[in-house]
């Protein structure tokens, strides 16, 4: 078992820094919450502490709180904004796991019955379709 630093130009950092754009559907002190690129599902959301670390492995405890609540908030206005049956939340750490950005985020995603997921970081979204999605998640937010 080998340790690794936290790289502070992994793509999550530079997005957090706005040196990469996304679409933001949430930010408060602690979290930002943007669309996934690759989305496994319409309506594929990143929940990302602005706290540095690699995954829940090296993650000071006290991100989880504040991380967590945006979880709940955001899973809420998902399965609100796409009419779902349920969501997944999802979190890789390390390559085994399947991990592939290394700064500590959390996947939430809307679900159908009967339709799985679509494979992970597989194909990137037109980006019409995910500002379309990230308009209908922050009007749920804020409803
Ligand atoms: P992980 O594999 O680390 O759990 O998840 C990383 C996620 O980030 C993947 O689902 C992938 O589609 C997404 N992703 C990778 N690069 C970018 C990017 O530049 N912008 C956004 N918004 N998502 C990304």
């Amino acid at each position: 078992m080998t340790e690794t630093a936290y790289d502070t130009d992994n793509i999550f950092a530079k997005i957090l820094r706005g040196e990469i754009p996304s679409q933001r559907v949430y930010e408060d002190e602690a979290v930002v919450v943007f669309m996934d690129v690759m989305p496994q599902g319409p309506g594929h959301t990143l929940v990302v502490p602005k706290a540095s670390s690699r995954n829940l492995l090296d993650a000071d405890p006290s991100t989880f709180g504040p991380l967590f609540t945006v979880v709940q908030k955001v899973a809420r206005a998902v399965r609100k904004a796409f009419d779902a049956d349920g969501v997944t939340v999802m979190q890789f750490n390390e390559p085994a796991s399947g991990q592939t950005v290394y700064h500590l985020h959390v996947h939430v995603i809307p679900r159908f019955d009967s339709i799985p997921l679509k494979p992970h970081t597989g194909a990137m979204e037109n980006p019409e379709v995910l500002a379309r999605n990230a308009d209908k998640i922050r009007a749920a937010l804020g409803s």
